[in-house]
């Protein structure tokens, strides 16, 4: 997986919408996460994915592609993904800081308010603990918080490009529910790994020389 760095902070009051925020990135490849190799990567193929998001309030639906790339040095493949969304999910982070506030402004029960934007009363808990888990990661133990409150949402809706500076400190990404295993690689390992490959290569090169020889 390679991020694609959005601008992406207010989400509140920003004017451009998860979709257009979508179709203004500029996907950006020069670097393979696995081997650390530049331009070695080429559009490669796309799939399609929803991505569920707010819209004026409105939860709203959207069929969207991701973009893969292929990296010709150690030919692993990588998808694209923008800020705008969570990585293996649907819901961008704009919809669950939305619900996650309306949680604190409402005048309903959790159940109502869950029926509304068409999600589990269990799927709500789980992001308000996710939330107060990657908050806590990302705060100093002095910062800690204890107990959510919508103080804290607009205090991480306002982060300058948190999605991307989290993943970036992390590997992987703020309120993504699974670990990402191999997209962030230490320098050394990238380095292990390129030496690895161009032996690797070499050695099926020598066999295939032996077999053609002999
Ligand atoms: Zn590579």
């Amino acid at each position: 997986m390679i991020r694609q760095e959005t601008i992406l902070y207010k989400l509140f009051l920003i004017k451009f919408s998860d979709m257009e925020l979508l179709e203004q990135m500029q996907p950006d490849y020069k670097l393979c996460p696995t081997c650390g190799s530049l331009g070695c990567c080429k559009p490669h193929d796309e799939y399609k994915r929803y991505m569920i998001t707010i819209h004026k309030g409105k939860r709203v639906e959207y069929e969207i592609y991701i973009l893969r790339v292929f990296c010709d040095s150690c030919e692993s493949t990588h998808a694209l993904i923008s800020d705008v969304l969570i990585p293996y999910g649907s819901y961008t982070l704009r919809f669950i800081l939305h619900v996650l506030r309306a949680y604190f402004n409402r005048n309903c029960t959790v159940e109502i308010l869950c029926e509304r934007f068409g999600i589990a009363v269990s799927t709500f808990y789980d992001w308000k603990k996710l939330f107060k888990e990657h908050a806590n990661l990302w705060l100093s133990a002095l910062n800690k918080i204890y107990r959510v409150s919508i103080q804290e949402i607009d205090d991480f809706e306002n982060i300058d490009k948190l999605p991307f500076s989290f993943f970036k400190r992390y590997g992987f990404s703020f309120l993504q529910r699974r670990k990402a295993t191999n997209c962030n690689r230490s320098p050394w390992s990238r380095i292990f790994y390129s030496v690895f490959h161009i032996i690797a290569k070499w050695l099926l090169f020598s066999f295939k020389s032996i077999l053609i020889t002999s």
